[in-house]
């Protein structure tokens, strides 16, 4: 067996320890005579694997009890319709706009209502997020939206936007489970899985029990009504089954690993390690205003792209894979999610010092 450095976006890297725990279990689920992808999600056993998983995330996100969290499908994406959907009942939302994903998300928006951009980090590629202490946020709109981390620019709010008391949203596929949050600060959170927790198939949504109601727009699909699945506590149709118990064994991955402040502690020394180097290297260099940086993602460039393309090349040939920028972006891109080791980041760091000598 040889594993390679994975710096992928997502789906990306998953602990060792998690993918083995799986493998062991892959035949015979503790006595259960069949894997987890085999079993009813209606049966005791998985009924334990479930609630084990909601539990342990509300224990390391210390979710308050007034949240729900839902286990559902269709990605991230299908976040940017069932939003608005669930959301909008004065048919107006205020997005800020800080890369693709939240320009989808506004984009999908304006399919159900007025969807109005109160800021943009557009005008430089979205390489900053935009001053969010004074926007100019419509009176009667329904909530405000962000994209909490840019998986494709790298960059991350800091702060949250003052959000004049409207009901904030956030994407946070990318950060989820990257730093402690205040999960009180919002009415949404949400994250497809395949970046940090698990395997694509999964969306988690954590709610504020306010925001579930049976008021959503005409013609909703009772799969798009939050109602419906927090109702049937995320089992109204067969759910993601595999994909929420590998979740689960993260969560307790990350609870083993001793919770969310130190996965943020060792994702800052991962980040530093690299960012420090970008910082003196005279061939390789960021692409984000320096506050701005994300932990998860570190896009960067040499200039040249021959020469990136052939640092893609021979750090693929060494073991440090899916370091290509997104297709949009061109550069690198190295994702350092909570499951690369702090070995990977330095071992990419010295491969690129060699390169740097070396051309
Ligand atoms: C990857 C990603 C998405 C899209 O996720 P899907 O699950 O593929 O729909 C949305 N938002 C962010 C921040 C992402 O990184």
């Amino acid at each position: 067996m040889s594993r390679v450095y994975n710096f992928s976006a997502g789906p990306a890297v998953l602990p060792e320890e998690v993918l083995r725990e799986a493998a062991e279990e892959m035949m015979d689920y503790k006595g259960s005579g069949m894997s987890v992808m085999e079993m009813s999600h209606r049966s005791k056993v998985y009924d334990t694997i479930i609630k084990e998983a909601e539990a342990d995330l509300r224990e390391l996100m210390n979710i308050p009890d007034h949240y729900k969290v839902l286990f559902l499908q269709g990605g991230a994406s299908q976040q940017f319709a069932m939003i608005p959907m669930n959301l909008m009942k004065n048919k107006k939302a205020a997005y800020i706009v800080t890369g693709q994903w939240a320009k989808k998300a506004f984009q999908e928006g304006k399919l159900y209502g007025e969807a109005v951009k109160v800021a943009s980090s557009e005008d430089e590629t979205f390489s900053y997020i935009p001053d969010c202490s004074n926007l100019d946020i419509p009176e009667d709109a329904d909530y405000v939206y962000i994209c909490e981390n840019n998986t494709i620019y790298g960059t991350k709010y800091k702060k949250l936007p003052d959000t004049k008391g409207h009901t904030l949203v956030a994407d946070v596929s990318s950060c989820f489970l990257s730093e402690p949050v205040d999960v009180s600060e919002y009415g949404i959170i949400y994250g497809g899985v395949q970046k940090n927790i698990g395997p694509a198939g999964v969306v988690i949504v954590i709610i504020r029990e306010d925001l579930i109601t049976e008021d959503t727009l005409p013609g909703t699909p009772t799969m798009l009504k939050y109602k419906t699945h927090a109702d049937a506590e995320s089992l109204y149709n067969t759910p993601p089954a595999y994909g929420i118990y590998i979740c689960g064994k993260v969560f307790k991955w990350i609870k083993k690993m001793g919770g969310l402040a130190v996965m943020k502690q060792r994702n800052e020394e991962k980040a530093k390690i690299l960012y420090d180097f970008l910082d003196q290297s005279r061939m390789f260099k960021g692409t984000v205003r320096k506050e701005d940086r994300s932990l998860m993602n570190v896009p960067f460039i040499t200039g040249d792209q021959e020469l990136d393309a052939k640092f893609v090349k021979e750090a693929e040939a060494a073991g440090f894979v899916n370091l290509k920028g997104h297709r949009t972006v061109g550069g690198m891109r190295a994702s350092i999610y909570n499951a690369m080791p702090k070995e990977g980041v330095e071992k990419l760091v010295a491969f690129m010092k060699k390169f740097e000598e070396e051309n």
